[in-house]
């Protein structure tokens, strides 16, 4: 029986959110112990209890509130809210943040030999996809009327297969498009992984721990995007070699024993340094330069 005063996040079983969920979560200092083939894994150290579950169940979930929280793909997202207005309901959810993985695409494909000058070449063809309601709303838009051939597997072999004139699926690097025979000619949404919330009011505590949890999930998102440098510098040359740190307003400055000329920075860049960057702070005299990755952040 469920214990509900216990936060219920649902994320992706297994599948392409899931190590990333997982390990965000667990950066988040959320101890569980996902290794068990179950459908719910408890945290031993914060009243939060983990739902694993297929990536498309995750929207209505949370939508019907029986998770709290749930980790899920934009594209996915948008296809349930799509459907769920399409089926006469009104669905609500928060929309807490964007996460920092996931990113793909969905995008429409056509055989290479197909000529394609714009979506309008896609009249009264019929387009294979697992994602109807979000083609019929790009296509509705541009008033190109078209035939859905639902796929939920598989949508990149539909064409040679003889079911369907084009594809409309995801895409992150196109090497499966190539390795199908198809070319991507038209990019109709993009998409992150998102943590959304349900709209129906939490107790006090659970809605403290919610906050708590976004706090930290800023901290580590920021913190995967930062760095720590170190440097040594001439200190006439300072305010130039402070110019070419991106996002590093304010460094430490210490003084180097023995050494009246050269000082010590320490800072935190909002991005890594590039070799370029680092080539052109040695030429204006910088040295001893340093690049930490930052675990965790906190402002
Ligand atoms: P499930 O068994 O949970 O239903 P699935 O096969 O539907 O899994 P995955 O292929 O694991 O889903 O993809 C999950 C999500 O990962 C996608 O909905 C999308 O948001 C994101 N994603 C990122 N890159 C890609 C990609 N190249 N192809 C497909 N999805 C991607
Ligand atoms: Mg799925």
């Amino acid at each position: 029986m469920l214990d509900k005063s216990r936060l219920r996040i649902a994320m992706q079983k297994s599948g392409r959110l899931s190590t990333d969920t997982q390990q965000l979560l667990e950066h988040c200092g959320i101890k569980i112990n996902l290794q068990q083939q179950r459908l719910l894994a408890f945290a031993e150290n914060m009243p939060i209890d983990i739902m694993r579950v297929r990536d498309d169940d995750i929207p209505g979930l949370v939508m019907d509130g029986v998770v709290d929280l749930g980790i899920i793909g934009e594209n996915v997202l948008e296809e349930e809210l799509l459907n769920r207005r399409a089926q006469g309901e009104d669905p609500h959810y928060y929309m807490l943040r964007r996460l920092d993985f996931g990113g793909c695409r969905l995008s429409l494909a056509l055989p290479l030999d197909e000529p394609f000058t714009g979506p309008e070449c896609l009249r009264g063809k019929r387009i294979a996809t697992s994602y109807p309601h979000l083609l019929k709303q790009y296509l509705d838009k541009l008033g190109v009327n078209f035939k859905s051939c639902l796929l939920n597997g598989s949508v990149e072999v539909a064409p040679r297969a003889g079911l369907a004139d084009a594809i409309c699926d995801l895409v992150s690097t196109g090497a499966t498009l190539e390795a199908n025979g198809l070319r991507e000619v038209e990019v109709i949404y993009r998409s992150k992984a998102c943590l959304i919330q349900s709209n129906i009011e939490l107790p006090p505590a659970k809605q403290a721990l919610i906050d708590k949890l976004m706090v930290r999930i800023q901290g580590v998102i920021q913190a995967r995007e930062s760095k720590y440098i170190m440097l040594h510098a001439p200190t006439e040359r300072l305010d130039e070699i402070v110019a070419l740190l991106p996002g590093a307003e304010r460094p430490t400055i210490l003084p180097l024993a023995g050494d009246q000329h050269r000082v010590a920075m320490h800072m935190v860049s909002s991005e890594t340094l590039f070799w370029e960057t680092m080539e052109n702070l040695k030429a204006l005299g910088a040295s001893s330069i340093l690049v930490l990755p930052i675990e965790k952040m906190m402002e």
